[in-house]
């Protein structure tokens, strides 16, 4: 007996960080997962090394961004399955404020992290529709208190945070439940992908600093947004939707 047991899920973005995470932890726990991904070859390596120890993960290279591509990946897991679960986790940062951030800049962000979010609920909703579902979306801080010089990734973060709400609300009585979880800084590819390029040579020294910007002086493990992904997507979780999860480490709260 497992919290997963016979749900089949869709991990968007599910072959690094916190969604690659997500997809150990939800097979682990039972559940087939389809990883939807950009990065074949990560994906195809990560879905290997779960089918290997005993879990059952398929690869599906989707842009998360391109409304067909997602239609079409959605719709043949339909034919062969129940889809339960969907974990909106995707997502893309970018650096620079209101008048640093190009158009073409804005638009790619909100491409990825808010219209993919859109794409993917739109396409999995009607087969949610009645015998219900489960949707959780990775949100971030940045949605709730900004973060400096991330104008169109907070922006878009704050999106799906709103989008979250009118879920629940619209799919309420589908029996849908639609939750995000809002994390902190956790050391993922993305963390050091945007060190690297930000402050080269000066990456340990800035990871530190970043570290210590959470009251509890450390970034989460992916592992621990995976733990929590479990939970809120389980059984267990019936009676929660229309809420976000703050796992900040203290970051929002005890900052001051
Ligand atoms: P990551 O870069 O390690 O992983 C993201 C994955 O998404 C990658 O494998 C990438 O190939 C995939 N992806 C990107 N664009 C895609 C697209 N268009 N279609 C399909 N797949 C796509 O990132 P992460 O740190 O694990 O972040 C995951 C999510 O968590 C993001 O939405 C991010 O905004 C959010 N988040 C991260 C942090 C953090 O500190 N790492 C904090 C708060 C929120």
């Amino acid at each position: 007996m497992f919290r997963l047991d016979n749900k089949v899920a869709i991990v968007t973005g599910g072959a690094s960080g916190i969604g690659l995470s997500i997809s150990r932890l939800f097979a682990k726990q039972g559940a087939a997962v389809h990883i939807f991904e950009l990065n074949v070859d990560q994906a195809e390596r990560e879905a290997d090394l779960i089918n290997a120890n005993g879990g059952e993960a398929y690869f599906h290279k989707v842009d998360v961004s391109n409304q067909k591509e997602v239609k079409k990946a959605i719709d043949k897991i339909a034919k062969e399955n129940t889809i339960d679960i969907l974990v909106n986790n995707a997502g893309i940062a970018h650096i620079g404020t209101v008048e640093t951030t190009s158009e073409e800049d804005f638009d790619k962000v909100f491409k990825v992290n808010v219209k993919g979010t859109y794409n993917c609920l739109q396409a999995v909703i009607p087969y949610f529709k009645n015998k219900g579902g489960v949707i959780l979306n990775i949100a971030s801080i940045a949605a709730t208190v900004g973060i400096p010089d991330r104008f169109a990734y907070s922006m878009s973060k704050g999106a799906i945070y709103t989008m979250t709400l009118q879920v629940a609300k619209d799919y309420l009585k589908h029996n849908i439940r639609c939750n995000s979880i809002s994390p902190a800084r956790v050391h993922t590819p993305f963390v050091d992908g945007f060190l690297k390029k930000t402050y080269p040579g000066k990456e340990k020294e800035m990871f530190d600093k970043l570290s210590k910007t959470q009251p509890i002086g450390r970034m989460a493990k992916p592992e621990e947004i995976g733990s929590l992904a479990v939970y809120l997507c389980s059984d267990e979780a019936g009676f929660i939707t229309g809420c976000d999860y703050l796992i900040d480490g203290g970051f929002v709260k005890l900052n001051n």
